[in-house]
């Protein structure tokens, strides 16, 4: 296959990229190594091209999302969560408290607001949150096709400095969106945030929801093929937080990213794809792994808009 060489030239290509830095806000963030490279490609057959650093681990962060998300609608049902969470764009950054003014529903699941609320759905109906924590990360688990363990500094670390997650927790709990103690909620979100992953645990997440649900490797259909649709549709229009619409015209793949530096992209019925790279940019993606990703769209026609 040529397609290790063309990852390889790609990283090599970014590579004198040093703009923007490692996510600041926690020190075990701060203190990642910015020079960390990686890019993986998965196909629905199961076949795994990576290059460069593709088996170091750092924490998924918001690429968690989508797959809560994916195992919240799977657990308790469409009605449910819609109930509780939108699937419009809100055009705004990750932390904004943007809540719909009637409702007090999240606007959608990618941004926190979203995301913490989607926690409180996850498991059976009253689960405790140790049941819920292990939910999450088996789920995520089964995802990526091996057990995935969780980073407990960066985990208790975020949760001494959440005071916006904290905040924006309190505010659903207001409005009765959140029925229970927002401490807790938070907990399990920083937990959730600090799964630890290496690309190719994310190319291969990527491929199951490219693969409708199936992980291409151990055959397990993790979620029904109707939860993918939704799940895709909601990274294709909100993934991307305020950067949403430029990445759906210039890149045009499924997508979301998170503040440890990974970013992954899901094709639908071909590949999952993943980039590491610590450095952020004023969105907090990935700025080698957003060149990468415009590299790959172009280059192989990856634009789910595009007319093969
Ligand atoms: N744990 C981070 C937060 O909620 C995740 C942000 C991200 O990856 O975009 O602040």
């Amino acid at each position: 296959s040529i397609i290790p060489d063309y990852l390889a030239d790609a990283l090599f290509r970014v590579e004198p990229d040093t703009s923007g830095q490692p996510a600041q806000y926690i020190p075990e963030l701060a203190g990642a190594d910015p020079e960390r490279l990686a890019a993986v490609v998965a196909t629905i057959d199961g076949e795994v091209y990576g290059a460069g650093d593709s088996d170091a681990e750092f924490t998924i962060q918001s690429i968690s999302k989508p797959f809560v998300y994916a195992l919240a609608l799977a657990d308790r049902g469409f009605d449910t969560v819609l109930d509780k969470v939108g699937v419009e764009p809100s055009g705004e950054a990750f932390n904004e408290v943007s809540l719909e003014h009637d409702t007090g529903r999240p606007l959608n699941p990618m941004i926190n607001a979203g995301a913490l609320t989607v926690q409180s759905l996850i498991g059976p109906w009253n689960s405790e949150p140790a049941e819920r924590g292990e939910r999450v990360r088996q789920g995520l688990s089964a995802f990526a096709g091996r057990e995935l363990t969780i980073d407990e500094r960066v985990s208790s670390s975020e949760m001494d400095t959440a005071h916006r997650n904290l905040a924006i927790a309190h505010m659903l709990r207001s409005r009765d969106v959140l029925t229970e103690d927002p401490r807790t909620v938070v907990e399990g979100y920083v937990r959730q945030c600090a799964v630890l992953v290496t690309a190719r645990d994310l190319a291969m997440m990527a491929a199951t929801l490219a693969n409708r649900g199936v992980n291409p490797l151990t055959n397990e259909q993790v979620v029904s093929g109707a939860v993918v649709r939704y799940v895709l549709s909601v990274m294709f229009t909100c993934g991307m937080y305020d950067a949403a619409g430029d990445w759906a015209t210039q890149v045009g793949i499924p997508a979301k990213s998170g503040v440890g530096g990974g970013l992954i992209g899901a094709l639908p019925g071909q590949v999952g794809i993943a980039t590491f790279s610590p450095r952020l940019d004023e969105h907090g993606h990935s700025v080698r792994g957003v060149s990468l990703f415009e590299r790959f769209s172009s280059d192989m026609g990856l634009h789910v808009m595009e007319i093969p």
